[in-house]
């Protein structure tokens, strides 16, 4: 393995042992990049590698982070986590529509690459969309402004987020929700987010069953309510579980607990089926978290069967089509809350969007997955009372921390 440029040994060696035990392979070189190393300035800046971090969560799941280098050092970052795979092959195949090119071309990257971002299947949508956003941060550490500058200023300084207590919760209990809606509210959060359906039996399961699985989600739902308080802004994702009766029939028995949406209780494209449930339940419909490019996103405008469109710029295309499908919704009336299940990268990435779109509601926070995941970045992740304060450093306005990074490979 070549190394274009000098790095850190330690990292060096961290990232190898990555490689090691996940089988990532961890940097490409572009052949030819020697040629550009005695050139310098805006029109000879041009990529030369790719480098991954992985991650690892428990259960099995990871982060995964990635840089983009250049002939003149500078770089850029991005996370493509996205259910725990690596992605490497896919990652390889847009590296190739941008290996030796200017970083700049982002516009020209998404005419080669979205198409097959959207056919390809979620792993290319991921890879598609890392890649882009890793272009944003090149681009804004080379010219030293924040990202939210390149789409035109920032509307608002401070992000609000809610916190996605589903993950850390372990116990599914009404008692367990209710003990981490308590800590979140107790850190300061002033929304919450939980998916107490997820294990639901199918829909042709013993009407026992079901009613059994579908009372202890009520009860969860009642009890994270009781614990938050009155004030708390509470969402419920249903992961698709249910039907447009099964979803009718529950959100009538959750409206006494006023949720500030109910989150894909069906399928995101049956548009249809969204509308019927849309034209009698009381709560906000919010989703489109796996849909990807501005096109995927059109039906759900058009007909308006959500109030809340989730892209994520890990799925979605990345911020340039995360601005793009924002638009979109505005034009329907419609508000924004950028889905982000993800690590520090990507909600750093997430914040500079949630930035700039005048139809910005809320960004997703993955909550107390691990205690290390603030030090992941420079500066280290930061909320406060429920909000992401935007510094006005480069790019995303973070680095990689490389050493956090290696010792949770
Ligand atoms: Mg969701």
């Amino acid at each position: 393995m070549t190394m274009s440029r000098e790095t850190d040994g330690m990292s060096r060696r961290g990232l190898l042992a990555g490689v090691a035990t996940t089988g990532l392979a961890g940097i490409w070189y572009h052949p030819e990049a020697t040629a550009w190393e005695a050139e310098r300035g805006h029109d000879s800046l041009r990529i030369t590698g790719l480098e991954l971090f992985p991650v690892r969560l428990p259960r099995n799941r990871k982060w995964l982070f990635l840089r983009l280098v250049t002939n003149q050092g500078i770089s850029g970052i991005a996370e493509a986590t996205l259910g725990g795979t690596d992605k490497v092959s896919e990652l390889k195949t847009f590296f190739g529509l941008i290996d030796g090119a200017s970083p700049f071309d982002i516009r020209r990257y998404r005419e080669q690459g979205l198409g097959l971002a959207v056919t390809g299947g979620r792993k290319m949508a991921g890879a598609f969309s890392a890649i882009e956003q890793a272009l944003w941060d090149l681009v804004g550490k080379t010219l030293n402004v924040p990202v939210y500058d390149l789409f035109g200023g920032k509307l608002r300084d401070q992000i609000d987020v809610y916190a996605n207590i589903n993950n850390a919760t372990i116990d599914r209990s009404p008692a367990g929700f209710a003990e981490n809606a308590a800590q979140a509210v107790g850190e300061g959060f002033l929304a919450l987010k939980a998916a107490p359906f997820d294990g639901f039996p199918a829909l042709d399961a013993s009407s026992d069953e079901i009613e059994r699985a579908t009372t202890t989600g009520v009860d969860c739902i009642g009890a994270i309510r009781k614990t938050a308080g009155d004030d708390v802004k509470l969402k419920v994702d249903f992961h698709s579980y249910f039907d447009v009766e099964r979803t009718i029939n529950v959100a009538q028995r959750i409206a006494p607990f006023d949720l500030s949406w109910i989150e894909e209780p069906i399928d995101a494209q049956d548009v249809v089926g969204t509308s019927q449930i849309q034209k009698v339940i009381p709560q906000r419909l919010a989703g489109g978290e796996f849909l990807v490019g501005l096109h995927q996103f059109g039906p759900l405008c058009r007909t308006e069967c959500v109030e809340v469109l989730m892209p994520d710029v890990q799925i979605c295309g990345g911020l340039l089509e995360g601005q793009r499908i924002a638009t979109a919704a505005e034009l329907h009336g419609q508000t924004v809350a950028p889905h982000n299940a993800h690590g520090p990268v990507a909600t750093a990435a997430s914040a500079q969007l949630s930035a700039v779109l005048p139809n910005f509601e809320i960004l997703e926070y993955q909550w107390n997955e691990v205690p290390w995941r603030a030090e992941l970045i420079n500066p280290p992740e930061a909320i406060h009372e429920g909000r992401i304060h935007l510094n006005d450093r480069a790019g995303f306005g973070v680095e990689l921390n490389e050493q956090v990074v290696a010792a949770h490979i």
